[in-house]
């Protein structure tokens, strides 16, 4: 669900809120300062959302995404890859955590004022998606090394 209102530009971004008519004073990225903060922003092209992206990609042994493209097209290139289809679920399944823990790590950012940084990020979605795996699917065996160096045979 959330991706898909995140695709909307619908998530409560500084510029979703101005947009709908709530006064809100400061509309530029409170993590790099360099741009207004849509959805895409926070979740694509800020240099910590690409930072982030290039080290998944590098895990999960895929082509980097484009930063520059929408939501959509993140969801459709990463379910394109040449890949057996359970490894492609697997894979889908760590572009949705990754999406989720960037829209998190983003709130913890502006409402508690915690640096996120993007190695914990990285550790974060290692771990969850570790266990979203392990619990939702028929991969019990799973250990914890294999899916570190993605070394999985779905
Ligand atoms: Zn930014």
């Amino acid at each position: 669900m959330f991706v898909w209102r995140a695709i909307e530009e619908k998530i409560a971004s500084a510029v979703a809120l101005r947009n709908r008519g709530i006064n809100s004073l400061d509309t530029v990225c409170k993590t790099c300062g360099a741009a207004e903060e849509s959805a895409a922003h926070i979740l694509l092209r800020c240099n910590f959302a690409e930072r982030t992206w290039e080290l998944v990609t590098n895990w999960l042994k895929i082509p980097m995404v484009n930063v520059e493209g929408s939501l959509t097209d993140l969801l459709v290139e990463t379910s394109e890859v040449q890949r057996s289809k359970g490894v492609r679920k697997a894979i889908y399944a760590v572009i949705i955590q990754t999406i989720w823990i960037l829209w998190k790590t983003r709130n913890e950012k502006v409402f508690k004022g915690r640096q996120g940084k993007v190695q914990t990020v990285i550790e974060e979605i290692k771990e969850a998606s570790y266990l979203g795996v392990k619990l939702r699917s028929k991969h019990g065996s799973l250990t914890r090394q294999e899916w570190w160096d993605f070394n999985v045979m779905f």
